[in-house]
């Protein structure tokens, strides 16, 4: 019992997992902010973080915003400036890497930052968009949120000139893509689940899409979740910062032909 909850990833664990990914089918991965953690980007929920400054249901919903762009826009700043200048780090890297060896499918990410696409990731699904442009809610215009843009006090759609948010799921708007992470959970016969508690909806769907189906899930993670104490036999949990985890589960199930 007890072995697959040991911090790190020992080896027979280490290769059998990395044997099942490769004989899998149909991967994907979802992340959430804790594969961004190493990045210097901190969650949201941990005391210190945003949500302690900024209440979410007093800035992050979208009735704050229609309401008073001014006040939501304060959130926004500081939320540009937690994310400005990241750059991906190991875990990110892995991913892409193993993507690129034909390992991994889709990666469905709850993050807004940028770094799958950063680190070399194509097939990239942001459900709660990103913060890399800013949109217009009433005729859908989107730009490239340029520091220019960031210094007005709210910027406004050159279309019709209704006040810009950046484009990120607010709290009571529709996360993105449903139909297409559904179909792929559908799909997917093992899924790794990096940096995320998984409890937020559409994401903790996910994981019981792919365990009705007979799928099975690697889990990294610094602690236990909800998902690791649901686990199934064929399931792994690997305990640790995932900059650590990630590329060592990758480098075992990348052939050696494949890696540099
Ligand atoms: P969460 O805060 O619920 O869970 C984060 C998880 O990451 C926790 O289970 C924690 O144990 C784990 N974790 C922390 N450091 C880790 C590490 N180094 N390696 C592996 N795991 C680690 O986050 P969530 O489930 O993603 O939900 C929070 C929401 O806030 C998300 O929906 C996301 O949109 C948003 N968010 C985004 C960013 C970003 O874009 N980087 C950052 C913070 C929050
Ligand atoms: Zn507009």
């Amino acid at each position: 019992m007890g072995g697959r909850d040991r911090p790190g990833i020992e080896e027979p664990q280490l290769a059998e997992a990395a044997a099942r990914l490769r004989a899998a089918h149909y991967v994907v991965a979802l992340t959430g902010a804790g594969i961004s953690v190493e990045s210097g980007i901190p969650d949201f929920r941990s005391p210190g973080g945003l949500w302690s400054v900024f209440r979410p249901e007093e800035y992050a919903t979208i009735e704050v915003f229609r309401a008073n762009p001014e006040k939501a826009w304060r959130l926004y700043r500081a939320l540009g400036e937690t994310l400005v200048g990241r750059e991906p780090n190991p875990a990110h890297v892995a991913l892409a890497a193993l993507e690129q060896a034909g390992l991994l499918r889709l990666v469905v990410t709850q993050n807004i930052d940028g770094l799958h696409q950063a680190a070399g990731s194509r097939n990239v699904v942001e459900i709660h968009g990103d913060h890399r442009r800013l949109q217009c809610v009433r005729c859908g215009h989107l730009e490239e949120a340029r520091p220019e843009r960031l210094a007005e006090r709210v910027p406004a759609c050159p279309g019709c000139s209704a006040p810009l948010k950046p484009n990120v799921v607010l709290f009571g708007e529709a996360v993105r893509d449903l139909d297409a992470i559904e179909q792929a959970a559908r799909r997917c016969d093992l899924l790794l689940v990096v940096g995320t508690s998984a409890q937020v909806y559409p994401a903790a769907a996910i994981p019981s899409l792919v365990r009705a189906g007979g799928g099975a899930i690697i889990e990294f993670n610094v602690e236990k979740t909800a998902l690791t104490a649901a686990r199934h036999p064929r399931d792994f949990f690997f305990r640790g910062p995932a900059g650590t985890t990630l590329p060592q589960f990758a480098q075992a199930a990348i052939p050696r032909d494949q890696t540099a």
